[in-house]
């Protein structure tokens, strides 16, 4: 239950304003000049936030598409990524969004026509080279589908677009726009997974890693393209036998010619995010693993990195090609 609502003046009016509003009839609207305000206030505190966080609603102004961070990437020659909201209605003790935003309350940009006109002009300008698009870097792409209505909004482009390829990144279990279309061969959902065990302290008001199997085996099953992102890869006890247990289970429950690739990516942190998301969590055990600063990052020693990742690679190797399996290293 969302309890507060605040709308920026200029979009009151908006339809896709409207629309939200709509579901949240008994929230208390505020009206606001613009969602800075708000959302970069001083002296937030981001876990009492995160308890009870409000919705923001405004219009994006700039930078609705962006080039994505060097090492992000499926095959692709250029990658760029965009989000229409900032902030996610999940947890993640891992998150990296938590270091980064002072506050936890959503922000969804209304405004979606405004990244059609940005996404058309990227794919032209860049004509003759193959993209992907990444939808939802600063939040998940699908976990409120149902209140925004983008991924359906979004879709449309990439139908008339079947050469350039998107990614909705997500740990939801969000089955529509999906199920009620025709799939696209352009067009990758791509789940974040870990062992089972590890999601359930870690991952917190997410969809079980077994619900999100069935989600995948499903929508595979219809014909749609799977991404599997392994990413954070989590160092602790047993595990070579959860991941064996995780990969063997996923590879063996999904239709593999549905399978676009796999990625893999271990747990890091920019230098001065770690500080803050330590703060928050002085107690987690995640981070009393092994991390250590390695080039502006805080990650587990190249060495674990490196047999976390190869041990991963070569049990993926027994059912899909060396040429779906990416490094995810950003
Ligand atoms: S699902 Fe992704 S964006 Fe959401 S809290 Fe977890 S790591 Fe962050």
């Amino acid at each position: 239950m969302i309890e507060t609502i605040y709308v920026e003046e200029a979009i009151k009016n908006h339809s896709r304003t409207k629309f939200i509003l709509n579901k949240f009839k008994k929230s208390r609207i505020i009206l606001i000049n613009n969602y800075g305000e708000i959302f970069n206030k001083r002296n937030q505190n981001f876990r009492i936030q995160k308890a009870n966080p409000c919705l923001i609603l405004a219009q994006k102004k700039d930078g609705f598409v962006l080039p994505a961070p060097e090492g992000f990437g499926i095959g692709s020659s250029k990658n760029f990524y965009f989000s229409h909201m900032y902030n996610c209605i999940y947890d993640c003790r891992y998150c990296f969004l938590q270091g980064m935003y002072s506050s936890a309350n959503y922000v969804i940009f209304v405004n979606f026509e405004d990244f059609d006109i940005a996404i058309k002009k990227t794919i032209e300008k860049n004509i003759n080279s193959k993209l992907t698009f990444f939808s939802g870097y600063d939040c998940d792409s699908l976990a409120l589908e149902n209140i925004t209505g983008f991924a359906k909004h979004i879709l449309s482009i990439f139908r008339t677009h079947r050469q350039t390829e998107i990614e909705f990144r997500t740990k939801s279990i969000q089955k529509e726009p999906f199920l009620s279309i025709k799939p696209m061969r352009n067009v990758i959902l791509a789940y974040s997974l870990m062992p089972e065990l590890m999601s359930n302290s870690l991952d917190h008001k997410t969809p079980s890693i077994s619900k999100r199997i069935r989600v995948i085996s499903e929508l595979a099953s219809k014909g749609w393209k799977i991404g599997l992102r392994f990413d954070p890869l989590i160092h602790g006890e047993n595990w070579k036998e959860l991941y064996k247990e995780l990969l063997d289970n996923i590879y063996n429950n999904i239709s593999l010619n549905c399978l676009h690739s796999v990625s893999f990516g271990s747990l890091r942190f920019p230098k001065r995010m770690f500080k803050d998301i330590f703060k928050l969590y002085p107690n987690e055990a995640l981070f009393a693993s092994p991390l250590s600063l390695n080039n502006k990052t805080i990650s587990y020693d190249v060495e674990i990195e490196e047999e976390m990742t190869s041990f991963c690679k070569n049990l993926s190797l027994k059912y899909i090609n060396k040429d779906q399996i990416f490094k995810c290293s950003i």
